[in-house]
């Protein structure tokens, strides 16, 4: 057979493909192909709707037949399982840093349990060795991972799994729901407020929902406030801190 000019390098309409052409997968035949698997990393401030995206992902997966597992770590409500602000909820593998992501997998597989994909939510809080072993199971096992975070912390410090997973996703995507400062501007930084008071030092990671920190041998009141950056670096936190609501008017 010889090739001939214009032919397209699909062929033709109603000719059979052979020869060099048979190396390329007809469209059916794709799902019996091991696909290559993408590791991808979503993040925002507060509020933004990670968990709620997270869980729309995984619905969306399930309804196409394929088999997930969700897994947080440190989540508002403390127990294993993804709550979201708009009220939506899924049971979840809960980690900590010492958690093996492989092993998991493992356990899942030994149960004769599909993974297809992975959901992690809270992201920021892997540790970067936890972040690799995410890779070598999308690079090594074709499992998707949707990762979902905070970049920074109350210190507009990269945490050090979102860090990695800069590094190391695939893909990297800010959330486009938009948490507004209280002035109004579109706010990236998450403040970490103390009695009333910004606070730029202390343990990188406080849960606030579901914990309060003792500082002078009494419980204090511990909360976080999406804040602009003039207003995080000026420790603004509005006309009325009591109130995130409100807005400015003048
Ligand atoms: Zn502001």
């Amino acid at each position: 057979m010889t090739a001939s000019a214009g032919v397209p390098a699909g062929g033709l309409a109603g000719v059979p493909a052979g020869g060099a052409l048979a190396a390329v997968p007809a469209a059916g035949n794709r799902r019996s192909l091991p696909m290559p698997a993408n590791l991808k990393f979503f993040y925002g401030p507060m509020d933004c709707g990670k968990s709620t995206l997270a869980l729309q992902i995984d619905h969306n997966h399930a309804r196409q037949g394929r088999c997930g597992l969700v897994l947080t770590q440190g989540d508002r409500s403390a127990a294993p399982r993804i709550t979201t602000r708009v009220g939506m909820s899924r049971t979840a593998v809960q980690l900590n840093e010492g958690t093996d992501l492989r092993q998991v997998l493992r356990n899942e597989w030994a149960a004769g349990r599909r993974v297809d994909y992975l959901i992690v939510d809270e992201a920021q809080f892997l540790t970067a060795e936890q972040v690799e072993q995410l890779v070598g199971l999308v690079d090594g096992s074709h499992v998707d991972v949707y990762a979902f975070g905070l970049a920074t912390d109350f210190r507009s410090r990269l945490f050090p799994g979102s860090q990695r997973l800069f590094e190391l996703a695939d893909t990297i995507t800010a959330l486009q729901v938009e948490v507004l400062c209280w002035c109004g501007r579109s706010g990236a930084f998450n403040g970490r407020v103390t009695d009333g008071a910004l606070v730029t030092q202390g343990e990188q990671v406080l849960i606030a929902d579901t914990a309060a920190d003792i500082q002078g041998g009494r419980q204090a009141e511990t909360r976080y406030q999406v804040l602009c950056r003039r207003h995080y670096r000026d420790r603004d936190l509005g006309p009325a801190p009591g109130d995130p609501d409100q807005l400015a008017l003048t």
